[in-house]
């Protein structure tokens, strides 16, 4: 067979980036090569992408802004897509807002405030795209996605386009459906409520400064390394076993917040997790509580 990444050169799928570090597209700025990052700018690219590889049986993985990954160092095997272009549109009707799957959702929360809608302040701090907010039923401050998701248009791994309600996503705590359904959301529509601007600006201003105080936005992150256990904060615990500021290579657990690994410098995948590891054997000896990752390891190892 014709190796895939010529076959993918032929086609017309988007912007193709052989052998690219994933470190440049990572929040944490660390993680190692995808033999191929597809950027497609539309859904036909999307789709004529998805079936190229399902034809051909080539792994694939989708990715947002890699605001939630730990991606290892030796990288990816096969196709990571990214999407872009035209895919990162929104577009309100009234208090309806349909957004591509590639939109930052920070920025969608912004222009929703400038129209005077309520329901995404929630967002502002949350560095990720839509797909990947709708992925993770992304969160914070009392609120999530799925409070006011609507439905979403989602590539399955066939290339067939679907649309999803929100009854279908089984959203719960930082989960959605399409943990165990593969799929790409391409586009999500969301449900606002007419407000008072100046209040929505308060709440966002609001919210922002909160996160500024307390969390270590200055350094490379991923936001909460760890899932809350229920009826408890992983940050408490950590903190409660004295690994503010403890470190392995350049990953250390942050001073100011304590659920969050920063990459001091140089740090690599392989940091990162010996750090992981290490807080969860501290935690489950000290305290008997099994902490479970919020962020995604993935990559050959
Ligand atoms: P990625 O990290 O790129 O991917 C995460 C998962 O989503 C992967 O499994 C990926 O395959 C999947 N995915 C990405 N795009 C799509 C798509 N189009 N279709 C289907 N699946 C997709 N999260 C919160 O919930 N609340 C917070 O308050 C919060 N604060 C944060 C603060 C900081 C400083 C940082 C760095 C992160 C924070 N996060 C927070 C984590 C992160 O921003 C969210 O989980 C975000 O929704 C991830 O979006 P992403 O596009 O970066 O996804």
């Amino acid at each position: 067979m014709q190796q895939w990444t010529s076959l993918l050169s032929e086609l017309n799928v988007g912007a193709i980036y052989l052998d690219e570090a994933l470190a440049r597209h990572t929040t944490w700025k660390i993680g190692g090569p995808a033999d191929a990052l597809i950027i497609p700018e539309t859904r036909e690219q999307l789709q004529e992408l998805i079936k190229l590889l399902h034809q051909h049986e080539i792994p694939w993985m989708q990715m947002g802004r890699g605001s939630n990954m730990l991606v290892s160092d030796k990288g990816i095997r096969g196709a990571v897509i990214k999407l872009g272009g035209d895919l990162e549109y929104a577009d309100f009707q009234e208090d309806v807002v349909t957004a591509g799957g590639g939109c930052s959702f920070v920025k969608l929360s912004i222009m929703a405030g400038k129209r005077g809608l309520t329901g995404l302040e929630f967002a502002a701090g949350i560095p990720g795209s839509v797909g990947g907010a709708v992925y993770m039923n992304a969160g914070a401050h009392g609120s999530d996605v799925s409070r006011i998701f609507k439905s979403a248009e989602i590539v399955l791994n066939t290339g067939e386009m679907v649309s999803y309600a929100a009854e279908d996503m089984t959203f719960a705590y930082r989960h959605s459906i399409l943990h165990e359904r593969k799929g790409i959301v391409v586009e999500a529509t969301f449900e606002l409520n007419h407000g008072v601007r100046t209040e929505i600006a308060a709440a966002m201003a609001c919210n922002k400064d909160r996160r500024r105080r307390t969390q270590p936005l200055q350094l490379p992150c991923a936001g909460s390394v760890f899932r809350n256990p229920p009826g408890d904060h992983a940050a408490r615990l950590i903190e409660a076993a004295n690994l503010k500021g403890y470190g392995v290579g350049g990953a250390e657990v942050s001073v100011q917040h304590a659920n969050f690994i920063v990459n001091t410098g140089q740090a690599t995948a392989e940091d990162v997790l010996t750090l992981i590891h290490e807080i969860q054997a501290k935690i489950f000896a000290e305290q008997g509580i099994s902490l479970e990752p919020e962020v995604f390891v993935v990559g050959e190892r």
